[in-house]
């Protein structure tokens, strides 16, 4: 994922393995050149000793290496486990003439890193001191005193002419260094803005290469591909699998490629592992660096799941479409009643025609005013919780207003319409009224509807939380595979006796959408031909939360 790396941190990194590859390695190698070459040993115990202590340094530098113990955390503890180690070896064991003296030069290196001219000056001493005994060790013993310091004096030139070499190449390093370090915290701070503005962002940004191979991506293009591994250097088509609406597999990188310019698209759609689909909002930039040829190429992908805008703007279109479609059939069937009516009113001589062709016109304009009504009703109900107001309902007012609304009704279509309370009733639940009776209405009104013999039945019952309404009736019933459907927009049973009675289709689809925003439950039991019971539980809002 996107992070910053310092650089700073690597460029030292580099500087801390180098030397510990030259000092360590150097050291090892001499030790075993010796040994296995010049087999400059004198006993078995000797060998041994000397393979050990190579062992050791080898460890040490092996610890270091691997930046356990960095030599940029600790540099005065090493700079002088270096010098002394150097010093005795060469104070016990090499020659004055020895060309591993040149070794002197890494620590003078070293020592200059860390501490400028005064270290190098420091090394310098202790190399002076060790040139010093070798020539008392190794020159021969008539030698005359002048020899000695010429002897010293030519060793410590070369020495010394290198270590300044090194020391001003140093210094001139240490100042690119210093720039190099500005620009390169700049570039650092410059980077975690982005970081973290990519990083904040919803939309799921990938950056890959010219070939698909993914080098920068955010925590949201994680969350969209619904995996929590890295994905970095993956190929972008095996983490993402992208098809088009004919479900043919897309790869997004060619595509890109082969056009060149932005690609941005809505229709594609991204499949899971486990088959899951969902929509995608899709947009393929090309990166362009710079002008430079050779310059780095690659892709921006920035994606987003619009399966819920997609499905939302589905489903509006068909319901446009339905709705259309419903209205223009009781429309032109009215329309064509009243131009009847009016031709016949031209003639003027059959006024039971007239008035047959007005009572159909009229017919029509009454489903079409239940029509809009249901429809408004959905409208509201669209709207959501934001418009819903809870208050104080006492559900046996509510069951004496729907005896008085439908005692009559039922009446006139010759049933009984009969309510009961049953077991431990609420004084007053906190809910909507408008969406509870509704609810209630919907359901009586299509009980009365759709029987013919018999009666319908209301009762309350109280429960833990709420109450509930039992709407039963001795209709003509539900058949089962209907009754998965009636909950649908604009579902009527194909039953012929559905069809004798008017009605929109949106009277059920409705009251599921109020029972969603007052959080209740709807259960239906039905037979054919013997009659249906739809149960409503309608929550007590206040001690519900959690459900809100
Ligand atoms: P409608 O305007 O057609 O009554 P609804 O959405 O209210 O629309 O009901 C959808 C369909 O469910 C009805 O057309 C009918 O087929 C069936 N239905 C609803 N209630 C009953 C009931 N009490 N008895 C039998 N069928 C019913």
């Amino acid at each position: 994922m996107l992070g910053g790396s310092s650089q700073n941190a690597r460029i030292k990194r580099i500087l801390d393995q180098d030397s510990v590859i030259l000092i360590h390695g150097v050291l090892t190698g001499i030790f075993l050149l010796e040994v296995v070459l010049f087999s400059a040993y004198e006993s078995i115990t000797e060998l041994l000793i000397i393979l050990l202590g190579s062992a050791l340094w080898v460890t040490v530098g092996g610890i270091r290496y691997y930046n356990a113990l960095s030599v940029n955390k600790y540099p005065a503890l090493y700079l002088t486990i270096y010098h002394v180690v150097f010093g005795l070896f060469f104070a016990l064991y090499e020659s004055a003439y020895s060309p591993y003296l040149l070794i002197w030069l890494v620590v003078g290196y070293l020592t200059h890193h860390f501490y400028g001219i005064r270290g190098l000056i420091i090394t310098s001493g202790v190399t002076a001191l060790v040139l010093l005994n070798q020539a008392f060790r190794s020159l021969p013993s008539d030698t005359n005193f002048g020899e000695y310091l010429r002897f010293i004096g030519v060793q410590m030139l070369i020495f010394g002419t290198i270590s300044l070499f090194f020391s001003i190449t140093g210094k001139l390093n240490s100042q690119d260094r210093k720039i190099l370090a500005a620009s390169v915290n700049k570039a650092q701070i410059e980077r975690q803005r982005i970081t973290s503005l990519i990083n904040s962002m919803g939309d799921g940004v990938i950056s890959t290469d010219e070939q698909g191979i993914i080098k920068l991506y955010n925590a949201a293009a994680l969350n969209i591909l619904d995996t929590n591994a890295r994905i970095e250097e993956m190929n972008v088509s095996d983490v993402m699998n992208i098809i088009d609406k004919s479900a043919k597999v897309v790869n997004i990188i060619s595509e890109a490629s082969k056009r060149n310019i932005n690609i941005v698209s809505t229709e594609y759609l991204m499949v899971y592992p486990d088959g899951e689909k969902i929509n995608l909002y899709l947009n393929i930039s090309p990166i362009k660096l710079s002008f430079q040829q050779n310059s780095e190429k690659g892709y921006i992908i920035s994606f987003r799941d619009i399966t819920h805008e997609k499905s939302l703007e589905e489903e509006r279109n068909e319901f446009i479409s339905v709705v259309s479609h419903e209205l223009r059939t009781p429309i032109a069937i009215t329309e064509a009643n009243i131009s009847n009516a009016q031709f016949l009113a031209e003639k003027g001589n059959n006024p039971g025609a007239i008035r047959t062709s007005l009572e159909a016109a009229h017919k029509q304009a009454l489903f079409l005013a239940n029509m809009i009504n249901d429809l408004s009703t959905l409208s509201r109900a669209e709207r959501g919780k934001l418009d819903m107001k809870t208050e104080s309902i006492d559900p046996r007012e509510i069951m004496k207003s729907l005896v008085e609304d439908y005692t009559k009704e039922a009446a006139t279509k010759g049933l009984e319409f009969s309510t009961s309370i049953a077991g431990d009733v609420p004084e007053s639940i906190n809910s909507n009224r408008l969406y509870v009776r509704e609810i209630l209405q919907n359901f009586i009104t299509n009980s009365i509807k759709y029987t013919k013999e018999g009666g319908v039945s209301v009762v309350l019952k109280g429960r833990q939380d709420g109450v509930e309404f039992s709407v039963k009736d001795t209709g003509i019933g539900i058949s089962k595979s209907d009754q998965k459907r009636v909950f649908d927009k604009f579902f009527r049973s194909e039953d012929f006796r559905t069809r004798e009675s008017s009605g929109t289709g949106l009277g059920l689809y409705v009251t599921k959408k109020l029972m969603r925003l007052i959080n209740a439950e709807i259960s239906l039991k039905s037979k054919l031909n013997e009659g249906s019971v739809f149960t409503v539980f309608i929550p007590d809002l206040t001690k519900d939360t959690n459900r809100q």
